[in-house]
């Protein structure tokens, strides 16, 4: 069986893959140039079992036809993962908010127009975001679940990048099960949609531990390299290992009960506080050369927010999600020994 992923340079992408390949898939994935193409073949040992197409903008129009007239045929499964995951710009339409929705509404519009009879199976990754409306976040009386919508509005998301990618996301998403539904009649395929909360974890290869990590690996880089008498943000949110992430992105296509559902997954919360005591506890190099914070208080943190309930997803999937300490240390410790500290 023939997989389609998009977006396979990406941190999350890359463990899919290996997952795809170790049971023997045969993978078709998209990357943006021919650097990245020979990085990843040469990454995955040449595995004759994986292909690469170039697809270098998933916003531009039609930008998928290539591929699916090209391979369509072969492609069983498709699983949609590209999309920009930064908050670092200010022109949202053109950086976040178009390639999330377009890059979804070409991919789906290219498998109807050249695999619509062999495609079973669609799985765009969207995200807690998806759910998740910021202005309620810090709220304790409001509890989230698969069956929530971001409450963002296209005008009204556009104040700052992190309002803008949460609502990239919903766009996207709605797009697709729109679609999904408009089609009905002229697809074949069940969609699913995995909603990660932010996912931490190591990255497949060391090699691509440099100065800066995808953004949310990032948070974790980021206070490793906090000097001891620095403020940290008590920042808090929910959390998900990528290993776990990608699992779900192989049973949101091999399961009948995944058909049709929102797949949250997230293992619950954390805070700042909460990495700072793993990073204290488990890496003595780094005692006191990063801030001790208030240590054993994240809970104080944690109390304060809403609940995002993912009950239903865990029942489907039924697979224990790995806990903080695990996906926070794996992390940490391949940074570490990136840079010779471990
Ligand atoms: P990465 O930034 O590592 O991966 C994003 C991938 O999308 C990259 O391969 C990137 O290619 C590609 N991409 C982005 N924009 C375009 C474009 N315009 N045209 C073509 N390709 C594009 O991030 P993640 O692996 O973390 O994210 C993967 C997916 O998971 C995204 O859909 C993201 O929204 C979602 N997600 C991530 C979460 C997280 O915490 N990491 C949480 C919830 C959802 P390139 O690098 O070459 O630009």
């Amino acid at each position: 069986d023939t997989v389609l992923v998009s977006g396979a340079s990406g941190f999350i992408a890359l463990h899919i893959l290996s997952q795809l390949l170790k049971q023997d898939y045969k993978v078709i994935g998209t990357v943006r140039s021919h650097e990245k193409e020979a990085k990843l073949l040469r990454q995955f040992q040449h595995n004759p079992n994986l292909t690469l197409e170039i697809v270098p903008d998933i916003s531009h129009p039609n930008a998928f036809d290539n591929v699916l007239q090209k391979r369509g045929r072969e492609i069983r499964y498709v699983l949609h993962t590209a999309s920009p995951f930064h908050y670092d710009t200010t022109e949202y339409e053109k950086d976040l908010l178009i390639p999330a929705l377009e890059g979804t509404k070409n991919i789906l519009n290219s498998i109807k127009k050249y695999a619509a009879d062999t495609v079973e199976r669609v799985v765009v990754t969207s995200s807690c975001t998806a759910i998740i409306t910021l202005a309620k976040m810090n709220d304790p009386s409001v509890v989230f679940t698969e069956e929530s919508w971001n409450e963002a509005t296209w005008e009204s998301c556009q104040t700052d990048g992190i309002n803008a990618y949460f609502a990239s996301k919903k766009f996207a998403e709605k797009a697709a099960w729109e679609f999904t539904k408009e089609n009905e009649d002229h697809i074949k395929f069940k969609l699913t949609t995995v909603n990660p909360s932010l996912v931490f974890g190591p990255q497949l290869f060391d090699e691509d531990v440099h100065g800066h990590l995808n953004t949310s690996c990032e948070m974790i880089n980021g206070l490793i390299h906090t000097p001891a008498n620095a403020s940290v943000p008590d920042f808090h949110s929910i959390f998900i290992d990528v290993r776990d992430v990608a699992l779900a992105h192989l049973y949101a296509f091999q399961k009948e009960n995944t058909a049709g559902k929102r797949l949250v997954v997230t293992n619950g919360k954390f805070g700042n506080q909460d990495i700072l005591d793993i990073l204290n506890e488990d890496f003595p190099q780094l005692r006191g050369l990063i801030p001790l914070g208030k240590p054993g208080t994240g809970d104080q943190v944690i109390d304060r927010g809403s609940t995002t309930d993912n009950s239903a997803t865990r029942k489907i999937l039924g697979y224990e999600f790995r806990s903080l300490h695990e996906s926070v240390h794996d992390t940490a410790a391949q940074i570490l020994k990136k840079q010779n500290r471990l």
